[in-house]
């Protein structure tokens, strides 16, 4: 066992938006995590350590205790089902919307509708909101297939620019929540190692600050 916290975070965008705030902090990982095949790195910061995982792997990592802290989109976070995290802080980075799309607004037709998206919570939550009667169908990556293959009506995902929805003749038709990137805690860790993780916990605040 270390005594060293462990930070995990996503993959992808959000590790590369991350790793600015790591140096501010004084926390950048002292391995280059584009070349090493080390899963847990050292860094700046004789207390922290990261690992780098599966967007969809961090809160997991975070509820069981296995990582004390995580960096992870509030898209995932929205689908999550049990407990044993806090989410302490918006980190305002990798910002983009959740939306529902499809071919052409206002067009759908009476029947009852198919939808596409990786997020079948947030879509089953936003539809009963809309007292709509809707099939999702799960998938995994490339949604805006469904509604070009006529596998779907609609798809559910997140836009940031909005060029694969047009590159796709694909139209934005809601827009149901804001995303970003959330710094989370383990429940207990934060009581446990309350001092060392609110030192950590400060220094995100004022990285964010700066930018
Ligand atoms: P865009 O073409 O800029 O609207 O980006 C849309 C594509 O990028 C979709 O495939 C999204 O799933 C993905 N995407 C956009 N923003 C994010 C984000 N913050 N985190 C993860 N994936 C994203």
């Amino acid at each position: 066992m270390t005594d060293k916290i462990t930070l995990a975070i996503s993959k992808g965008r959000i590790l590369k938006e991350t790793i600015p705030l790591l140096e501010r902090m004084g926390m950048a990982p002292v391995e280059d995590l584009g070349k090493t095949r080390k899963l847990l790195i050292d860094t700046e910061n004789p207390d922290v350590r990261v690992v780098v995982i599966r967007a969809t792997d961090v809160p997991t990592y975070v509820q069981y205790g296995a990582a004390d802290l995580g960096i992870a989109g509030k898209d995932i976070l929205m689908e999550l089902e049990g407990d044993g995290l806090y989410e302490v802080l918006d980190l305002g980075i990798c910002k983009c919307r959740l939306m529902l799309a499809g071919k052409q607004a206002g067009t759908q037709s009476g029947g009852r509708l198919r939808v596409a998206t990786k997020y079948v919570k947030s879509a089953q939550q936003y539809f009963a909101q809309q007292g709509k009667q809707v099939e999702i169908i799960k998938l995994y990556g490339s949604m805006e297939l469904g509604p070009l293959t006529g596998l779907t009506d609609l798809i559910v995902d997140l836009v940031d620019t909005g060029n694969t929805l047009r590159a796709n003749g694909l139209q934005p038709i809601d827009h149901i929540a804001d995303i970003s990137s959330r710094l989370v805690a383990n429940k207990a860790s934060l009581k446990v190692r309350f001092d060392t993780l609110q030192a950590v916990i400060s220094q995100f605040r004022n990285a964010i600050a700066e930018i």
